[in-house]
């Protein structure tokens, strides 16, 4: 069996997009798209074991967006293709672009979806599941073991329309990462700190990684709080995806450790990892990850470090 470093669970999907930039209609997107490229483009730079996708497309997905997995180096036999359409998200972006509005999900093949991972795939280092509705990425989690960490992404809408699941899930992964409005909605609070410490509450242990766009991230290890800044940019096209490829980035970085995650080391996969999102943003859809050299990426890095002082 090969232990691939990440194995992600997430919607595989197409994307109409507004911001004040322009518009794009189905756009390849989807949490496992965006969080694919980027755990890809690190396991090339770091000269992983491979990242493996599980998902649903539709009978109206395309080859070329197939190949756009393979080429990036993504192993696919986990993607079901289904009959019916591939599940389809509408979403527009205002002012600072911090949030998204949701206007269409369409979820499609993912409606009647029960994930099957490859059998070879049941102990990836690091299990990622990405957001999807919280039934299947339990599917996702009964049937592999992740070797080292498993880790979660959500949303507001399974906030609101399955709650209970969503709980039961995040008290089995052992690091949730929400952004800070989802955060608050959680835990019914303003205050981001004492709204983040009721959320881990409600976790079995573990960490909590909060994303706070423009503001940097938040994160609650059992040894302390971290907090890393953004990394400033003027380029904001279209934000869709950046939790995602943060997420990816997260999780690649910690495939390459051993033993327990510890604080240091989850601050300086969440460098990573926030570096990695900047990118996403400056164009739409995954164009900008996907492309992404390790010359560009290794000098964002250094002058990151340098603003930052992080280094
Ligand atoms: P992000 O901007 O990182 O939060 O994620 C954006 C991606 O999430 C888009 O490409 C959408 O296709 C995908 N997405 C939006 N809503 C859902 C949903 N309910 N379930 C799964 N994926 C979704």
């Amino acid at each position: 069996m090969i232990i691939m470093d990440v194995l992600i669970v997430g919607s595989l999907a197409y994307d109409s997009l507004e911001t004040p930039h322009g518009s794009r209609l189905d756009e390849l997107g989807g949490s496992a798209s965006y969080g694919g490229f980027s755990a890809a483009f690190h396991n090339r730079r770091l000269t992983g074991n491979g990242v493996a996708l599980v998902g649903v497309v539709g009978e109206d997905f395309k080859q070329d967006h197939l190949e756009w997995y393979i080429q990036s180096g993504l192993e696919v036999s986990g993607i079901e293709s289904s009959s019916g359409q591939t599940f389809r998200w509408k979403g527009s972006y205002h002012g600072d672009m911090s949030e998204a509005v949701t206007h269409e999900t369409h979820l499609n093949v993912f409606e009647h979806f029960q994930p099957k991972v490859p059998i070879s795939h049941t102990s990836p280092k690091v299990l990622m599941c990405a957001n999807l509705h919280p039934a299947l990425q339990l599917s996702v989690l009964n049937q592999s073991q992740a070797k080292r960490v498993s880790i979660l992404d959500s949303m507001n809408l399974w906030i609101n329309i399955a709650y209970d699941e969503l709980i039961e899930v995040m008290r089995k992964v052992d690091i949730v990462v929400l952004n800070d409005g989802e955060v608050r909605m959680l835990a019914s609070d303003d205050n981001l700190v004492t709204a983040a410490q009721t959320v881990l509450e409600m976790m079995n242990g573990g960490m909590l990684v909060v994303k706070r766009g423009e503001h940097g991230v938040l994160a609650l290890h059992p040894d302390g709080v971290i907090s890393i800044p953004a990394y400033p940019t003027s380029n904001v096209t279209d934000p869709t995806g950046c939790g995602d490829s943060f997420a990816g980035a997260l999780s690649q970085f910690l495939a390459q450790g051993s033993g327990k995650v510890g604080r240091k080391e989850l601050a300086e996969s969440l460098v990573h990892a926030t570096v990695t999102a900047s990118f996403t943003i400056e164009e739409f859809g995954t164009e900008r990850i996907r492309n992404l050299t390790i010359e560009e990426y290794e000098s964002r890095l250094e002058e990151y470090r340098i603003i930052s002082q992080t280094s």
